[in-house]
């Protein structure tokens, strides 16, 4: 763009009016640029109307258009919609550069090593910009190693893409995204549908299906195995035949994948609405061991909580209900800590406090170095375990007056209560701190402290029994 043009486009920018990009240079589609003809679905064949689409994105879109670049809805929000689903977010494809559309946007950040994104700012709403990128292979020569290819935009190691900022066409784009249903693009010229893949005829099918060798497709990013799964617990699909396979010979990749993404993606499995059921299916694909090492030890015992913990997640998710990753990871994790902390009771002769201490710290630890969980989140979770045992030990005693009051309770009280679906021997002491929590402050004395029964006279006279959790310690040891 010309510096006349970028002047131009600074003044009309702070009247509010949309900046322009001079004719020669806008980028309309063109039909040279696609080499095998997609298939159009036209506004009248689909189910997407822009009224059920952000109205941000909308404007994001449009005002691409009006620039005369190329600006397409794409992923998750059109599978979604052609789903009848609402989208979890709507992510924008367009033929302008990064800086072009830092251009067009006053509120528009540029983000990413990885893949260089545009976030556009609506208040707290961002909407995600993406140029078009290249398809991998196109940029190779023959005698390029493919395997560690390196250069300033796209950078390969080990066959693993961990930078891919080189720009492509449209058609392009579309075979570089992971599956069919997710490379399917809603166009704001005309509102039809692009499709380049097979991703309308996936969707009908009910199937997930990688775009390209499956093979060659999870080493680029394992990653994709994940969401693989995360679609087919999501949408309640199928995994094509040939893109399952190759799970099981790839699963082990995972390894290499940077913890913090890993944590990203855990969130996204477990998080999302169908933690349960990504839980399966991950066991399933044997891709469990690789995100928890901890699980080849102890899945038989800890599944029994997760599985309650997760289909309690995913109700409060369908009842719009916070859900927390705090809570997640002290149920994923508790039973190791758990057994970690009696063997080392045993073994060092400390009381299990302590041992809980050394246990959580020594599991989370462990867990750290393959899913980074923040430390934020593992302060919480070590409180929930820590609190567990504090209210095993001040149950029926004066102390549950200061522990019921403590903000720490509630979280760890959830807990024992979802402990106590498995093990009914908490069953009691999750009924005494319910009643204790429930109660107004005076009466959570009482019930800590019932007033002497009235000394019979004569011969005693068949009373039925007033409910009192304190038998023994409230004469012992409250006055
Ligand atoms: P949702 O937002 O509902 O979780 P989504 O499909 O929109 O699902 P995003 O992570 O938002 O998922 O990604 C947006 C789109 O970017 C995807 O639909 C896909 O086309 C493309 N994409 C994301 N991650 C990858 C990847 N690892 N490899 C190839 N394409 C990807
Ligand atoms: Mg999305």
């Amino acid at each position: 763009m010309s510096p006349y043009h970028k002047i131009m486009n600074g003044f009309k920018r702070l009247l509010g009016q949309t900046p322009e990009i001079p004719h020669s240079e806008s980028r309309l589609p063109s039909e040279e640029s696609i080499s095998h003809p997609p298939r159009i679905i036209s506004r009248n064949e689909h189910c997407i109307s822009r009224q059920h689409i952000n109205k941000n994105a909308v404007r994001v879109l449009y005002r691409l258009k009006d620039a005369r670049f190329q600006a397409f809805l794409v992923g998750g929000g059109v599978r979604d919609m052609l789903l009848g689903i609402i989208p979890k977010d709507f992510d924008i494809a367009t033929d302008a550069t990064p800086e072009e559309i830092s251009d067009l946007f006053r509120n528009c950040r540029l983000i990413g090593r990885r893949f260089r994104l545009a976030h556009v700012h609506f208040g707290e709403e961002i909407i995600e910009v993406a140029t078009f990128r290249a398809r991998h292979e196109s940029h190779f020569q023959p005698d390029d190693d493919i395997e560690n290819h390196v250069d300033q935009d796209r950078v390969f190691k080990n066959g693993r893409l961990v930078r891919d900022n080189i720009y492509g066409t449209f058609e392009e784009d579309a075979w570089r995204r992971d599956f069919t249903i997710n490379a399917l693009y809603y166009n704001i010229y005309d509102f039809s549908v692009v499709d380049f893949t097979g991703g309308v005829e996936d969707l009908n099918a009910r199937l997930i299906r990688l775009i390209g060798d499956p093979l060659q497709r999870y080493q680029e990013d394992p990653v994709r195995m994940l969401r693989a799964i995360r679609f087919a617990a999501k949408l309640d699909f199928t995994i094509h035949p040939e893109t399952a396979a190759s799970i099981y010979d790839m699963g082990r990749l995972l390894k290499d994948i940077p913890s913090a993404r890993l944590y990203e993606e855990v969130l996204k499995l477990f998080l999302s609405g169908h933690g349960w059921k990504s839980f399966e299916l991950l066991e399933q694909y044997k891709l469990l061991f690789y995100l928890f090492p901890r699980f080849e030890k102890n899945l038989a015992q800890a599944k029994p909580l997760i599985e309650i913990v997760l289909k309690n997640t995913d109700e409060r998710k369908q009842q719009h209900l916070t859900v927390s990753p705090v809570f997640l990871f002290a149920a994923l994790l508790w039973t190791a800590v758990e057994e970690s902390a009696k063997t080392l009771e045993k073994e060092q002769d400390i009381n299990f406090f302590e041992a809980l201490h050394e246990a959580a710290h020594e599991v989370s630890h462990q867990q750290h170095k393959r899913v980074a969980i923040p430390r934020r989140i593992v302060l919480g979770m070590k409180e929930i375990w820590m609190t567990q045992s504090r209210l095993e030990q001040a149950w029926k005693s004066k102390k549950a007056l200061v522990l019921v009051n403590q903000p720490r309770f509630r979280a760890a009280f959830d807990f024992l209560t979802l402990r106590a679906k498995i093990n009914p021997d908490l069953k009691e002491m999750v009924d005494f701190w319910e009643t204790l929590f429930l109660a107004a402050p005076t009466e959570r004395i009482q019930l800590l402290n019932p007033p002497p029964l009235p000394q019979p006279e004569a011969a005693p006279k068949r009373k039925k029994r007033r409910r009192n959790y304190f038998k023994k310690k409230t004469t012992a040891t409250i006055n």
